[in-house]
């Protein structure tokens, strides 16, 4: 599932191919994708004769704004964007289909189907779902160490479920989230409101570190995306932890381990990520 750094960087490619472009009409075939509003015709016709201002994210939500309107797009488990010229033969999965103006078109794929769609007038999706109770952007000034140590001092669940929630700090997902405790030396079973000071700044700086080294992995592969197909989504960064049980920990040998936390696969190391709390 993309996570903050990949959707930052369908965002910035969106921004490069179809900032400017104005939409003629809209194709749904897959009406459930369109969560609001609850009428398909209602929605390309909205649409229609509106240009693409600029993309921006909150959390995993992409916000393509055009003059007056917000479409808030979200791909869950596969939904991918790609720009071909009108014409070309649409791949299967294919769901939604902006018609540009200028003879291109902005495809969206999406092979499990999860992913949404919602449509605003400009700033109203502040006040409603699935904008509205979203939490602390990490990569913005608002995350502080003390913003992130009082968050989770609310918190009586271990500490990776808490990193998930989206109402606490938005973008991390399981990948991510695996790797970020990795670094600050966490066993994701920690409980949250039991995370010394101390580690509440290591977690603050890993969760930065681990999301912009990401986010600077997928702009420097933002311009094979566009000499390709022209299709967007997930891409593959060096991972330390996620995906790595039964190799040797990078930092001290231990072989990494992989169990359940929160109906997740969750990978740590035993030996850099102490279960108990005087191990710290
Ligand atoms: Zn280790």
């Amino acid at each position: 599932m993309p996570e903050l750094p990949e959707v930052e960087t369908v965002k910035r490619t969106l921004n490069t191919l179809v900032a400017g472009k104005t939409i003629e009409r809209v194709t749904v075939t897959l009406p459930r994708i369109i969560q609001r509003p609850a009428n398909i015709e209602e929605f390309c016709d909205a649409l229609s004769g509106h240009t693409i201002e600029q993309v921006e994210r909150r959390g995993k939500f992409l916000r393509i704004l055009l003059d007056g309107l917000t479409l808030v797009s979200h791909l869950r488990m596969e939904g991918r964007y790609g720009v071909f010229k009108a014409g070309e033969p649409v791949e299967k999965h294919t769901h939604v289909i902006f018609h540009l103006t200028d003879g291109s078109e902005l495809r969206y794929k999406d092979v499990r189907q999860f992913g949404t769609m919602h449509l605003f007038r400009r700033d109203e999706e502040w006040g409603m779902p699935p904008l509205q109770k979203l939490g602390v952007e990490p990569l913005s000034e608002q995350f502080t160490p003390e913003v992130l140590t009082a968050l989770l001092r609310k918190r009586r669940s271990f500490i990776k479920p808490v990193l998930l929630n989206q109402h606490v700090v938005v973008g991390i997902g399981n990948i991510y989230v695996d790797e970020a405790l990795f670094r600050a030396g966490i066993h994701p079973l920690r409980p949250a409101d039991e995370l010394t000071d101390a580690e509440c700044v290591r977690l603050h700086e890993a969760i930065i570190a681990t999301l912009s080294e990401a986010v600077e992995a997928g702009g420097s592969s933002i311009k094979s995306y566009v000499n390709g197909q022209g299709e967007m989504g997930m891409f593959q960064h060096q991972l330390q932890m996620y995906g790595r049980q039964g190799e040797p920990c990078i930092r001290c040998g231990q072989i990494i381990e992989k169990s359940v936390v929160g109906g997740r696969g969750t990978h740590y190391c035993p030996r850099c990520q102490k279960h108990s709390q005087r191990a710290n």
